[in-house]
């Protein structure tokens, strides 16, 4: 069988272009069957002209809103002064980024990397080097507590620790040194801490398992439970982080500081792949010249977006926006629940809504509400997802909720 690709993709209709990626793409993905090619704030055009609103947000990737012009502005800047040097070399983005993040976080120093699962990489080299060396566990017995339902990324080393089947099928052999607990559970988590324990991995808000909320206090108790027994409560905040629940960080609204955040997706302004690990700089100490490192981990347009993230997050803009909206979706969701609805949750801009199983499946809705011109995401057979650019207006909610009326009856 000869395989042809055109040699000019730009006269193509939106089928033509899923008709190229089914041929020449491996099917790690299922979209929703529309093809962007165009985008502005909360809004997408596709490739035949046809508008939706975004309320998917690319995982929260997006959350300053597609092509944000200050974001935009900054990228095309630095990409006529110098993009990529490697770490063999200082840039001169770098360091203002690492002292501006970890401000921000307040934390003391960063280690920048670029996707989301190459941060958590970094925190679990982190925390179990800090055991050998700092809390003094034997060699290679270093051991890392973490949740059921979590994700934490895609690579050999995370999947071993999921509890999705599909994500670790065919996959094996898995990384050692890992235990999972009951999200949720207090108890569990101080049942399962032993002296070879040296952290706690935790999403305080789990996304891809459908956005589920821990009971209240839950985090304090993870914070206090990790400082008496000498473990790192590491957080990753790579989706839950940045805005979306309406803080700089979920951590945040329940007053809880971390020793370790984990900051990726919308840390690169939907421009850049740009993730970091942010901690003290004892922690981050336990790494030496030639340990890691990434050859476009800090990189120069990387760090030039970032640091403008940092910047409009200073603000509080997004993130207060994130909070009134979220106050004012809430009520107006349970109002035109219906019977199809088992549960709605979620925090500021971020929303699950669970169908019963006689409903359907969450993916029949999604499919309708593209049709009604806005764009949302199924998780786990029965969750759609709803995850705005924070930059959305109540006009533009209230549009979404009219839609989202009409599906659920
Ligand atoms: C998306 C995500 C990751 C992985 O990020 P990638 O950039 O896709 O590698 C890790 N943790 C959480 C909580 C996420 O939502």
């Amino acid at each position: 069988m000869s395989v042809q690709a055109p040699t000019n993709t730009s006269g193509l209709t939106g089928l033509q272009h899923i008709d190229l990626v089914e041929r020449c793409a491996a099917h790690n993905y299922h979209p929703l069957p529309v093809v962007v090619s165009q985008a502005d704030g909360v809004w997408v055009e596709d490739a035949d002209g046809k508008r939706y609103m975004d309320m998917l947000a690319a995982y929260s990737a997006v959350n300053f809103g597609h092509c944000n012009a200050e974001l935009v502005a900054v990228a095309k800047e630095q990409l006529e002064r110098v993009t990529l040097t490697s770490r063999a070399f200082h840039n001169d983005q770098l360091g203002p980024l690492c002292e501006q993040l970890a401000e921000l976080c307040g934390m003391e120093a960063i280690l920048p990397m670029n996707t989301g699962a190459e941060g958590v990489e970094t925190a679990i080299k982190t925390a179990r080097k800090w055991g050998y060396t700092i809390k003094g566990v034997p060699a290679g017995k270093a051991k890392i507590i973490c949740c059921n339902d979590n994700f934490h990324g895609r690579t050999t080393t995370i999947v071993s620790f999921s509890t999705d089947t599909q994500c670790r099928e065919g996959f094996g052999p898995f990384t050692p040194g890992f235990e999972i607990i009951e999200y949720g559970n207090i108890d569990a988590l101080r049942n399962a801490i032993d002296d070879n324990t040296v952290a706690f991995l935790v999403e305080p808000i789990q996304g891809e398992a459908g956005i589920i909320v821990p009971p209240p206090g839950y985090l304090k108790q993870v914070r206090d439970l990790c400082s008496e027994k000498n473990i790192l409560f590491i957080a990753d905040e790579i989706q839950s982080g940045l805005g979306r629940c309406g803080a700089t960080f979920c951590c945040r609204t329940e007053n809880v500081q971390p020793d370790v955040f984990i900051l990726g997706k919308a840390l690169g302004g939907g421009i850049m792949p740009v993730s970091a690990v942010v901690s003290s700089r004892e922690i981050l100490s336990v790494f030496t010249p030639g340990d890691h490192g990434s050859t476009f981990g800090g990189n120069p347009l990387a760090c030039a977006v970032a640091r403008k993230v940092v910047e409009i997050l200073k603000t509080d803009k997004y993130q207060s926006n994130a909070r009134e909206l979220g106050e004012y979706l809430f009520p107006r969701l349970h109002a035109i629940k219906t019977e199809k609805v088992k549960e709605i949750r979620g925090r500021g801009l971020w929303v699950g809504i669970e169908f019963r199983p006689s409903a359907g499946k969450a993916r029949d809705y999604c499919e309708r509400l593209m049709n009604e011109g806005m764009l949302c995401k199924d998780t786990h057979e029965q969750t759609m997802r709803l995850a705005p650019p924070l930059c959305i207006t109540r006009d533009e909610l209230d549009w979404a909720i009219n839609k989202l009326e009409k599906v659920l009856v």
